[in-house]
């Protein structure tokens, strides 16, 4: 068995930057091994739930609900917090780090551009994402969110339209629901608010799983761009999502092949470590070979 890796996979740019200010905070005694200072994230600071928990021992909780709190440290997550939200912290007796991610500040700020310029928005992406709802605040909540191309048609507006992503998008959604658009609507103002290191990972994903007897995809299972690279894999190879090493099998490795490993932008490396690890254990896999000039973590 020969495994290859991604160039590129794990933690980007943004979610590295949440980490490093969410690890900032002093926020125990470690003497005492108490902790401090209240630090919150609301909602889970990346997705991830295994970071997430280790930066809960670390003192930095995620709450569901601003009234949990009244006083501490809040941490506005990677993907961002609707409007609304932001504007009742300003109101509170809490010390406000902001770690969205500047291409998701990038997108919100185009949003409300739009808005105000009198366009109707069109945010492609997942309604239920977190992103997508603060997205959809910038837009003054009077957004269509697409999905799919299909759902062009259900929008209704007489107005010109403008058009963002979701950064964790799919390229090719995003272009088969502009061409739709394009088919639609006369006025339309295009914004690829896709981030360049997502397309980048889905790229090599792609790249990856044509060589690729079977794809081992890494990260959170709530993680959109993590998703997005299994269904990518998951459309030319076998492909497995895991978080976690307890969840390989065995019988997935027992042809021996090409097995590619690639991992969400919000998986830390211990994990994908030790995933790696577990792939390589002789339990597992016998005869594993690593293809040179590939990284292998
Ligand atoms: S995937 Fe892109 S937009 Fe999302 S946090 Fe990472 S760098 Fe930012």
């Amino acid at each position: 068995m020969r495994l290859i890796f991604a160039k590129k996979m794990g933690f980007c740019s943004g979610v590295s930057r949440a980490i490093s200010l969410a690890q900032s905070i002093p926020t125990r005694d470690n003497k005492k091994r108490t902790v401090t200072t209240p630090v919150y994230t609301l909602g889970p600071l990346i997705h991830n739930p295994q970071e997430v928990e280790r930066l809960e021992r670390l003192g930095v909780k995620a709450i569901s609900r601003l009234n949990q709190i009244k006083t501490g440290t809040l941490i506005v997550p990677s993907h961002g917090l609707p409007q609304s939200i932001l504007k009742k912290i300003d109101k509170m007796q809490l010390k406000l780090i902001d770690a969205t991610c500047p291409f998701v500040k990038r997108a919100q700020l185009l949003a409300k551009n739009l808005y105000e310029r009198g366009y109707h928005v069109v945010i492609v992406g997942q309604k239920s994402h977190p992103e997508v709802i603060s997205l959809f605040s910038f837009a003054n909540g009077e957004a269509s969110v697409v999905e799919t191309p299909q759902d062009v048609e259900k929008i209704k507006t007489n107005k010109k339209i403008g058009v963002i992503s979701q950064t964790t998008q799919s390229a090719e959604n995003f272009q088969k629901i502009v061409k739709r658009l394009k088919i639609k609507i006369k006025k339309l103002k295009i914004h690829n608010t896709i981030c360049k290191e997502t397309s980048q990972r889905q790229k090599e994903a792609k790249g990856l799983a044509e060589k690729a007897d079977l794809m081992v995809v890494i990260g959170g299972k709530n993680s959109a761009n993590t998703n997005r690279l299994y269904n990518i894999c998951k459309k030319i190879t076998r492909a497995y999502h895991v978080e976690s090493p307890e969840e390989l099998r065995p019988s997935w490795f027992s042809k021996r092949g090409v097995v590619g490993i690639t991992a969400g932008t919000s998986t830390p490396e211990w994990i994908i470590k030790s995933i790696v690890n577990r792939v390589r254990s002789p339990h597992l896999t016998r005869d594993s070979k690593c293809q040179k000039n590939t990284n292998i973590p």
